[in-house]
């Protein structure tokens, strides 16, 4: 891993000097991720940022001059998304960029920061690609620091007209948000021409989050509830909960007394429906199932010892350790094993609207404790296939579903006149998705970034 990091370095110390070079892999099998399927003995060839041509090695031209890589017994796929991070806040860039295209993420959506649309698309020029939400906006007493704060439809509005303004790329809404200041955002938004995304709010329902044209749902927040036979009684008690100003710390039991609630009162037949709602709003889930097995682990002693740990900035690294701490410190085992009941859950959601044809995304919450960048990405592909997609299907979430999530249709496939982002393989990952991990190159925006 260290030669690997040191050539990423290099490549990154430089963006723009020289222009992208020749490229041509011989010999490979392109994984098609649409199809589930392999296309054996095939020749790309890369140019000026995009796929010039991909054809079959025996009548395909190398061009003179293109440096040839030996793709022979090697699969090529798109490259990788993390739709849910949070990798802009102070001196992550510089650690977290080079590991995302270590491990083949060549495109990021960040999901919340304090950094300033300004100095975001200061950072848009190298590195992985990004699409940021800029700060989260959130209720009168906000749970992340750099939040923009509304209590109001009057504050909602003005919220996402000066973020419009600043040129962020989405509005992530956040959990603590007032019901009439989500209405009144996802309102604004749709007559700026913005998409939202996010929490759905404790106080608002799936299905409402559905129909006001959320894009996306993180952490499948608000989809369990609206799984249950007994989502009304529920959204009530919680509305009074949140009149609380310190809802924020107040709800979170209630939370987990009601997410178990709502597994015992499951209804099938409610949540076929949702599903419909969801594919006719094309509103996608983000299930975020690493950062879920995250907070079932909080008591496990190997799983705190991860090593990884020495990747983040010693300011993040003491955020996490106070949160593990304190959650170590108020957690019940009874709480443990309601998370690992959640856990189990929410993978076997994940599957029941993946089955019913919902947008399934692969996101981590990298930034978050034991949520790591680029690593972390690849836990998310196992347990998506884990929780019963196929490895086609999980490719999918990180590659051509997320790309035409985000209305980026030049890339997340393989294909001539797509731009090149993709990671060359030494194993098959439609024959066992944790093959996505061996990764031998990594080409991004046309230029190999990393590799063995
Ligand atoms: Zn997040």
């Amino acid at each position: 891993m260290h030669s690997l990091l040191i050539l990423i370095f290099a490549a990154l110390s430089g963006p723009g000097i020289q222009r992208a070079p020749l490229l041509a892999i011989r010999n490979v099998a392109v994984v098609d991720v649409e199809r589930g399927v392999v296309r054996p003995h095939m020749t790309v060839v890369i140019g000026d940022g995009r796929i010039i041509a991909v054809g079959k090695s025996w009548r395909s031209r190398i061009p003179d001059g293109a440096q040839v890589i030996d793709g022979t017994n090697r699969f090529l796929i798109p490259g990788l998304w993390d739709m849910h991070v949070h990798a802009l806040f102070d001196e992550v860039p510089e650690k977290f960029f080079p590991l995302f295209l270590a491990y083949g993420v060549t495109s990021i959506r960040d999901m919340g920061t304090d950094r300033s649309p300004a100095g975001i698309a200061a950072l848009k020029s190298s590195g992985p690609r990004i699409h940021a939400a800029g700060p989260w906006v959130d209720g009168p007493h906000p749970v992340n620091p750099g939040s923009i704060a509304v209590s109001n439809a009057s504050d909602a509005r003005a919220a996402v007209d000066s973020l419009v303004a600043q040129g962020v790329d989405f509005i992530k809404v956040y959990s603590l948000l007032p019901r009439d200041a989500y209405v009144a955002i996802a309102d604004e938004a749709h007559r700026k021409g913005i998409p939202f995304a996010g929490h759905v709010p404790e106080t608002v329902t799936a299905w409402e989050a559905s129909e006001a044209g959320q894009r996306s749902i993180e952490h499948l927040y608000g989809v369990l509830r609206a799984c249950s036979s007994d989502e009304a009684s529920m959204l009530e008690e919680m509305t009074h909960r949140m009149a609380d100003a310190d809802a924020a710390t107040s709800a979170v039991p209630l939370l987990i007394s009601q997410s178990l609630h709502a597994i015992d009162t499951f209804d099938a037949g409610k949540a076929a429906m949702l599903a419909e709602v969801f594919k006719r709003n094309r509103t996608a889930l983000d299930p975020t199932l690493i950062w879920h097995r995250t907070r079932a682990r909080t008591a496990d002693d190997a799983f705190l010892a991860d090593p990884r740990t020495r990747q983040i900035p010693d300011w993040m690294g003491e955020v996490w350790a106070n949160r593990m701490a304190g959650r170590r410190k108020s957690e019940t085992p009874a709480d443990i094993a309601a998370r690992k009941r959640l856990l189990d859950r929410y993978m076997m959601l994940t599957r029941f609207f993946a089955e019913r044809g919902v947008v399934v995304l692969a996101g981590t919450d990298t930034g978050e404790p034991y949520c790591f960048p680029g690593s972390s990405l690849h836990e998310e592909l196992a347990l998506l296939v884990e929780a019963g997609l196929s490895p086609a299907r999980a490719l999918r979430a990180a590659t051509s579903d997320a790309a035409a999530f985000m209305g980026e249709r030049d890339l997340g496939t393989i294909a001539a006149g797509k731009r090149a982002d993709v990671v060359l393989l030494d194993a098959n990952p439609l024959v066992d998705i944790h093959n996505t991990t061996k990764i031998r190159t990594v080409i991004s925006r046309g230029v190999i970034t990393g590799g063995r």
